[in-house]
């Protein structure tokens, strides 16, 4: 199967009820991983590059793996994603490798620290639309300021207001929104609850934008399992808590169809390699630890894609040519503005 559309695959997670994982690769072991669980769980799937996998594996490896992984699971529809675009060249230049899909993440500037303008923000993503639309590829883009990495005191939670206007300008399909989660494993030190994850403004959002698909960053549940196996085996990580899956569920119950996961699968990795060299300090061929590795990571991301409700979709569709979802975006059949979907 060539690579699918992210907007073909979001629009039938939401014919559909359920959320697609995003996972986020930066090897061959990880999109292995990915495409392991995919098969198993008959799974549609995302995957998707940050600008640091790009530079990490070198575009042309990274991308060449994502078109193996198509050609090697024909029954499985992908997207590759770009992850946290920064720039609209950033974009452009995953769109010339054969993404099927970009984030635009206008809500910081091109130094992806620097909160920018509303205006700003409109104006790089809307160039963005423009340019990947007319080429069938979809598009994320992201309003309010998520918490980790992106924080320094900067975390604002997403106004629906601004979510509304920002998406009738710039056409997005879907959109990233600020609900209290942050990047990383360090996201909460207690059990989140309602004060801490805005599930309300989600709630919010997605009733004024019913045909926009939302977006959780940061959704790791950073399972204390996981923690566990990585401290026993010499690892110093800190108590922590991620987003519990309850809370995803409850978001895919009301519009996110895009769950960004990553840290939960560094977890696994990391774990299984430890354990491997503290228990046989001997060993030192890499497949004896990158074997377990993968099948750790594999274990994860089948689990999510259970839980997300991907699972058994994968030959629910087939996939349409990128070429006709281009028309789709010129004729207007694709049209995601507010004003235009209300009437
Ligand atoms: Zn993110």
């Amino acid at each position: 199967m060539p690579l699918v559309s992210m907007r073909q695959l979001l629009d039938e997670a939401a014919k559909g009820g359920y959320g697609v994982g995003a996972f986020n690769v930066n090897d061959m072991e990880q999109i292995q991983a990915i495409m392991m669980a995919a098969k198993e769980t008959k799974s549609p799937v995302i995957v998707q590059a940050s600008r640091g996998a790009r530079q990490f594996a070198e575009d042309l490896y990274l991308f060449k793996l994502i078109q193996a992984a198509a050609e090697l699971n024909p029954e499985i529809p992908i997207a590759m994603h770009q992850d946290h675009g920064n720039s609209f060249e950033t974009c452009k230049s995953a769109i010339e490798l054969g993404y099927t899909s970009v984030m635009m993440d206008g809500s910081l500037k091109e130094d992806g620290k620097t909160p920018s303008t509303f205006d700003e923000n409109v104006a790089v993503t809307k160039k963005v639309v423009d340019y990947a639309h007319e080429r069938g590829v979809t598009v994320e883009g992201e309003i309010g300021v998520l918490g980790g990495v992106e924080d320094s005191g900067l975390e604002h939670i997403t106004d629906p207001d601004q979510a509304v206007e920002f998406a009738e300008r710039t056409g997005v399909d879907a959109l990233a929104i600020a609900i209290g989660t942050s990047h990383g494993a360090y996201k909460f030190n207690k059990k989140p609850d309602g004060s801490v994850l805005k599930m309300d403004v989600l709630i919010a959002i997605h009733k004024r934008l019913p045909n926009t698909h939302l977006v959780m960053h940061g959704s790791s549940s950073v399972p204390k399992d996981l923690q566990d196996i990585v401290n026993k085996y010499g690892g110093k990580l800190k108590e922590t808590w991620g987003v519990p899956v309850e809370e995803i569920q409850l978001g895919i119950r009301n519009g996110v169809r895009k769950v960004n996961v990553d840290t939960d699968n560094r977890l696994a990795i990391t774990g299984a390699i430890r354990k491997v060299l503290w228990e046989t300090p001997e060993k030192f061929d890499p497949r004896d630890y990158m074997k377990p590795a993968r099948e750790a990571m594999k274990k994860v991301v089948a689990l999510r894609m259970t839980q997300f409700g991907q699972a058994s979709h994968a030959s629910d569709y087939s996939p349409i040519p990128i070429t006709e979802i281009a028309k789709g975006y010129k004729d207007g059949t694709l049209t995601t503005h507010p004003l235009v979907a209300a009437k």
